[in-house]
């Protein structure tokens, strides 16, 4: 039996879907077997950083990240929240500015799905 993780786009909403050739396992083939995180680029324009006004970031920390990122590229993803097809990050600061300072489009994260309540917790 061959298995299969695929991510599909979808409005920049994405979901894994486990898709296996047998039904041996009782999987229907197509349907999303986990809600776990997915890990995807994003622009950094769609993340809204709620906190982002009330913190500083180290500037030494973010340029040396800056030229570690140029140099080897972002080795962990920064969490973000998806909450009603909304992007949050509320962590990652520095990877985050990193990234704006380099001027580069995306950034990779890991992606969970909240609800209204997971984001009111945050925001707290
Ligand atoms: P942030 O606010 O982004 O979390 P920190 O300085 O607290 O910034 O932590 C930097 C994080 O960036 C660490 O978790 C480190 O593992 C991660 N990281 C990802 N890519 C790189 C990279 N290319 N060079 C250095 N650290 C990196």
């Amino acid at each position: 039996m061959a298995n299969f993780v695929l991510q599909l786009p979808n409005n920049l909403r994405l979901r894994s879907f486990t898709v296996s050739s047998s039904s041996s396992n009782g999987a229907t083939p197509g349907v999303p077997q986990s809600a776990g995180p997915v890990i995807l680029e994003l622009p950094l324009d769609k993340i809204r950083r709620p906190l982002m006004r009330t913190r500083s970031n180290d500037q030494q920390k973010v340029k040396e990240l800056m030229d570690s990122i140029k140099e080897i590229g972002l080795q962990v993803p920064i969490d973000v929240l998806e909450v009603d097809g909304v992007y949050y990050g509320f962590s990652g600061c520095h990877r985050y500015e990193a990234h704006q300072q380099l001027g580069l489009p995306t950034i990779r994260c890991k992606i969970r799905r909240g609800t209204k309540e997971t984001l009111r917790h945050h925001l707290r």
